[in-house]
């Protein structure tokens, strides 16, 4: 987290948990306890809690978003819901891609792209989940899988479409299974993923491009992680889910160099 040009971010994925209530009282507590972070917070709820989540969050820095959306912007799509309809239920952001969408839903690049692009056009900030299966990284194919899905999500835009994208390193390996990249592990991913994002689209966007870590963050890894020239915040889920555990990932404690 070394740069001046971007300003952390730690948002936490809820998936498919919590009811309406329940959603109420967690975004309560995380509005009230994102008071005094050092970066930003974000929420992605179930598409049910949206509405309830925006009304607690209304006038509070901590952002909204929706954990996936579809790229056509209306019609006979039974089930689905367009970027549109996210920014009016009160959304900032969403989540594209993560890895459990690319795995059990099938969700190929070509979709992520037509996805990142309805995000985009809605005027929201897309999250673009990116990263390898255990098995890729063991045949040491890391950099080629990460190449491959920022190359063909990415494609065919103009660098100034590009300025509201976050990227999250997120592991397959490593999320919901207790096992973190190590702060090493990450931070290689992350200096590649910013190389080849300037290679992409220029230095300019890509400086200034933030890339979170995801996968079994907590309260006691938060800081070694964010410590990192290149992670420049978390997507969290598991921790996310916990009051106190989110709280202390909100407040992690910034390096001495730190913006
Ligand atoms: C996630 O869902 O994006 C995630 C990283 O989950 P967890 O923190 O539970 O590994």
């Amino acid at each position: 987290m070394s740069s001046n040009l971007r300003k952390p971010l730690i948002a936490g994925n809820w998936k498919m948990h919590l009811t309406l209530a329940e959603s109420v009282a967690l975004a309560k507590a995380v509005k009230e306890g994102s008071s005094g972070a050092p970066g930003e917070v974000a929420v992605f709820a179930p598409f049910t809690a949206l509405s309830v989540v925006a009304e607690v969050l209304k006038g509070s820095p901590v952002k909204l978003g929706a954990q996936d959306l579809y790229w056509e912007t209306h019609g006979a799509y039974t089930g689905e819901v367009s970027a549109g309809q996210i920014k009016d239920v009160g959304c900032q952001m969403t989540l594209i891609a993560h890895s459990e969408r690319r795995k059990l839903f099938h969700e190929t690049d070509e979709k992520v792209n037509k996805k990142l692009k309805a995000a985009l056009t809605a005027g929201l900030i897309p999250v673009l989940c990116v990263g390898e299966t255990l098995e890729e990284r063991e045949a040491q194919r890391t950099f080629k899988v990460l190449q491959t899905q920022l190359e063909e999500g990415l494609k065919g835009f103009a660098p100034t479409d590009l300025a509201p994208v976050v990227i999250a390193y997120e592991p397959v390996w490593a999320i919901g299974t207790g096992k973190t990249a190590t702060p090493d592990q990450a931070e290689e991913a992350h200096l590649f993923i910013r190389k080849t994002c300037a290679r992409l689209y220029g230095e300019a966007w890509s400086s200034g491009l933030r890339i979170l870590y995801g996968g079994s963050v907590t309260a006691d890894n938060v800081d070694t992680l964010m410590a990192q020239p290149n992670v420049d915040g978390a997507l969290v889920g598991g921790a996310s889910l916990k009051k106190d555990a989110f709280l202390r990932i909100m407040h992690f404690k910034a390096p001495a160099n730190a913006k």
